[in-house]
């Protein structure tokens, strides 16, 4: 019998009908004939509200504790739909990571997967029960609950999907599907029938919200192909999978565009730290403490001086800058440094196209179509298949708009359906 795991989000299983809506889908899967894995997310918001609750009893906040905390969520979801499928004839039984043998390191918050046993999850398929698994979270090999990170119930998806050799891996959310634009701000972003498994990497790495950046990674590495779709409309969605190995060479993948998605991200700010000596040293005085204090560097831009000091600019999670701020203003003043200064108000476009590799010219072409519409580059970051630049936050909608029409990907009609709420 074919093994089809299905990952719902937590807008999908938001409330009491969307919980039996979702019960219906495995139900129908189950009856056509499949074996069901099911992994849940914590109920709409409530892993932000379980987070919200601790930081109103404790500063503290101890990995632990927070673990044994934020898991609940995900283990309401599980039982609730255990028992809305129960309602439906279905043979079902829930379990929590620990329990299905969701072996992790010992990081609290953001622990990495050593190993999945999986044995209650065969027994329970072999007994001819949907099982439904608490996503999020696992056991450490020092036998404590861990979470593996934000969004990670797709990493307990795809996990499982390849310790059982599922046949299908569907991740349900609340968009129809990974989009060549968020059409909250490209009205004419189209669907993705399929995205490789590199690009969507840099989308995530990019900023785009769909996967989490170590959920394509595992799938990836593990060759579990997704089907990313929506749990509203059920309408396919679009696959991520390993292009490379699936295409006949000069066949359908003629057809795919040189840019697959424009991405943008506005979580980001500016920090520069003014009238560096160039001298060795600097730049590690300068990130290794912000590294230690596990602030996520995303671009760095350094020219060579003419008088013997430069200004050395970067981009960083704006959540992180209350951190940032004290630790560079400290080194600055270490290395002789003559400023600090920080921008909030950017935003970050990126070109992601597997295409890039072999055609050349994307980068003139990005930085002509932004020339004409009059918006400033402050700056630029490449990797082999993709192109990001930073820009001041009031260029965003006009920047990815143009750079869409620029490069085709344009799909002749606005977005119609209605837009669920941003994470
Ligand atoms: N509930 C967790 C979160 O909100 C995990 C997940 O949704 O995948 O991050
Ligand atoms: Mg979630």
């Amino acid at each position: 019998m074919p093994l089809i795991v299905q990952k719902y989000g937590g807008t999908s299983v938001a409330d009491p009908d969307r919980m039996r809506a979702v019960a219906e889908n495995v139900a129908f899967t189950r009856r056509h004939g499949n074996d069901v894995v099911v992994v849940v997310s914590a109920m709409g918001k409530a892993t932000d509200n379980l987070i919200q609750l601790a930081t109103q009893v404790s500063a503290t906040r101890p990995g632990r504790e927070m673990d044994m905390l934020l898991t609940t969520g995900e283990r309401v979801s599980a039982a609730l739909l255990t028992m809305a499928l129960h309602d439906l004839g279905i043979d079902a039984v829930s379990f929590t990571g620990s329990q299905v043998g969701i072996i992790t390191d010992t990081a609290h918050g953001k622990a990495k997967i050593v190993e999945v046993k999986g044995d209650r999850v065969r027994q329970a398929l072999a007994d001819g029960k949907v099982t439904v698994i608490a996503g999020f979270q696992g056991v450490s090999t020092a036998k404590e609950i861990t979470t593996m990170g934000r969004g990670a119930s797709d990493l307990t998806a795809s996990a499982l999907a390849n310790a059982l050799s599922a046949d299908a891996c569907e991740i349900y959310t609340d968009v129809t599907g990974v989009f060549s634009a968020d059409p909250r701000i490209v009205p004419q972003a189209r669907k993705l029938k399929r995205v490789s498994f590199d690009e969507m990497l840099e989308m995530a790495g990019a900023g785009s919200k769909v996967l989490a950046l170590r959920s394509v990674e595992f799938a990836r590495n593990h060759g579990v192909a997704l089907h990313v779709r929506s749990s509203f409309t059920w309408e396919p969605g679009t696959w991520v999978m390993n292009l490379d190995e699936t295409d006949e060479p000069g066949s359908a993948a003629v057809e795919d565009p040189i840019i697959s998605g424009v991405v943008t991200d506005t979580t980001e700010s500016k920090v520069t730290v003014l009238g560096v000596p160039d001298q060795p040293g600097v730049s590690a005085a300068l990130f290794e403490p912000l590294a230690a204090a596990n602030v996520n560097v995303d671009m760095i831009v350094q020219n060579t001086s003419t008088d013997g000091t430069t200004d050395i600019s970067f981009t960083m999670p704006s959540a992180d800058m209350a951190v940032a701020e004290e630790i560079v203003r400290r080194v600055a003043g270490e290395i002789g440094a003559t400023g600090v200064t920080h921008d909030d108000d950017i935003a970050k476009v990126s070109l992601v196209g597997a295409g890039m590799k072999s055609s050349p010219g994307i980068a003139a072409k990005m930085f002509r179509t932004l020339a004409d519409k009059g918006v400033n580059i402050e700056m630029i970051s490449t990797s082999t298949i993709r192109i990001s630049v930073v820009m001041a936050r009031d260029d965003l909608e006009l920047a990815a708009r143009s750079l869409h029409t620029a490069f085709g990907l344009d799909s002749g009609a606005d977005y119609a359906a209605p837009l669920p709420e941003r994470r």
